[in-house]
């Protein structure tokens, strides 16, 4: 009885098919997961964030279609696994509040971010449900039960983008998953949802499954966290963009959040919060290849070497922010970051002059006119767009005499458009132009990592 808890999470690919999903429950089963969490089986999400377009533009039929391709894929993935009548009346619950609920915000043209968000959470819902029977016919030693994540996710009322209440979950998984923790038994539940206090469906983001199972983890103090995917594990840098790039065998929490932070795709950057501040250790492993050795995210690896890998955060902007009168005055990053805070547009990387400031912020940001017009207000406003945010990750960079010299004699050619350092021990960053990207990281992969 005293094993401790181990929470498992599969995101969208490994949950595509029938095929996909025997394969995760056999991991699931192969390593004795009590709390099982699953993302929409793929694609699920994204057809959901259609139809919410389609509700406001499109006719009642056009919604129909879109909503039969969703059901359809259930159905089959159901009839792969030959379900129970049990589960495919629970599906046909879930099938016809899909239909209900767009049929409402169709008739209304209401697609409000509170819509959206019970719209959205029909693909964790009818996921788990399925992966509820395909974990149960494998594990006949245990039952299994599909678990309302909602009943214990307590978050604040932001749809879209929900702020857990960890108090609040803390209280709630005492109350109602006391079964995981003393009757051995094992629960499949939804990653990305959760409920606010008045009762109504939230979601906590996209990609936001990984976040949910941290956040279990550390309501229930479980001793690990597993979260598989369709990779094996973090690699030192994008395969893509550099040959030599190989899995990584263990990582500080530290070092994985700037990883993640810094454009690493593997993992949502907020996930692993949870589960620093429980001393959780985190797995990230491929479900398609489980004996591989994935990557363990922990808080002391015994080697902490200069450089554990890089990640390039692309669509970049450089945003520079000049005004005289700044010289030798005060307050004026203060009412710049006013600004950013009024947008909720957060800032990966910023450098100052005494009369100019430089961030970077996602391209993506500038779609918000308004920010710029503000930014306006204080200044004049420099934007350069499609730079790639290059980041080395690893220790004590910040301290290591000649790191920097090392650096820019790898990148040659290479021109440097800004650069951080000092900030933290974990990280050095820089801008470069996107085309050199690809370039900048083979080379510093070859002198630093090999
Ligand atoms: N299904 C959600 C999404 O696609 C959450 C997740 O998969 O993490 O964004
Ligand atoms: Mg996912």
């Amino acid at each position: 009885m005293s094993q401790g808890i181990v929470v498992s999470k599969f995101g969208g690919t490994s949950m595509a098919d029938a095929t996909a999903m025997r394969r995760s429950a056999g991991v699931a089963k192969l390593k004795n997961s009590s709390i099982v969490v699953v993302s929409a089986t793929s694609g699920t999400t994204n057809i959901l964030v259609e139809l919410s377009q389609m509700v406001t533009n499109s006719t009642w039929e056009g919604c129909k279609a879109t909503i039969q391709k969703i059901i359809d894929n259930h159905l089959q993935i159901a009839r792969d696994l030959e379900v129970p009548e049990a589960c495919m009346h629970d599906l046909d619950e879930l099938f016809k509040e899909l239909k209900t609920l767009v049929r409402g915000m169709n008739l209304l043209k209401e697609a409000s971010p509170k819509a959206c968000d019970s719209l959205f959470s029909l693909g964790e819902r009818m996921s788990s449900r399925l992966f509820t029977e395909c974990l149960n016919q494998l594990r006949e030693d245990t039952e299994v039960s599909c678990f309302d994540v909602r009943t214990v996710l307590r978050t604040d009322s932001n749809f879209g983008k929900a702020e857990p209440n960890f108090e609040m979950i803390k209280k709630l998984t005492d109350q109602h998953l006391l079964d995981v923790k003393y009757a051995g038994r094992v629960f499949v539940t939804q990653g990305f949802i959760g409920r606010d206090a008045d009762g109504a469906t939230t979601t906590l983001g996209r990609g936001g499954s990984d976040y949910s199972a941290a956040i279990l983890a550390y309501a229930l103090g479980a001793e690990k966290l597993e979260i598989w995917t369709d990779v094996a594990g973090i690699a030192t840098t994008d395969p893509r963009l550099c040959s030599n790039a190989r899995p990584i065998d263990v990582i500080s929490f530290q070092e994985a959040a700037e990883l993640a932070s810094f454009g690493a795709k593997v993992l949502h950057p907020t996930t692993l919060l949870p589960a620093m501040w429980a001393d959780i250790p985190v797995f990230v492993g491929s479900s398609y290849e489980p004996e591989k050795e994935g990557t363990w995210i922990i808080k002391d690896p015994k080697e902490r070497p200069l450089i554990r890998a890089m990640a390039v955060k692309k669509d970049q902007t450089l945003l520079t922010l000049k005004n005289p009168n700044m010289l030798h005055a005060h307050g004026f990053l203060f009412d710049v970051f006013k600004v950013f805070n009024q947008h909720r547009v957060s800032v990966d990387s910023i450098t100052t002059s005494e009369i100019s400031v430089s961030m970077t912020v996602d391209d993506s940001t500038l779609l918000n006119r308004t920010l710029l017009e503000d930014l306006r207000q204080l200044g004049e406003v420099l934007v350069e767009e499609d730079l790639s945010l290059i980041s080395l990750i690893g220790n004590n960079i910040n301290h290591t005499p000649g790191l920097a010299a090392e650096i820019f004699n790898a990148l040659g050619d290479i021109n440097v458009r800004m650069i951080c350092l000092g900030a933290s021990k974990h990280n050095f960053c820089f801008l470069v132009n996107e085309q050199r990207a690809g370039d900048a990281i083979d080379r510093l992969h070859t002198r630093f990592i090999g």
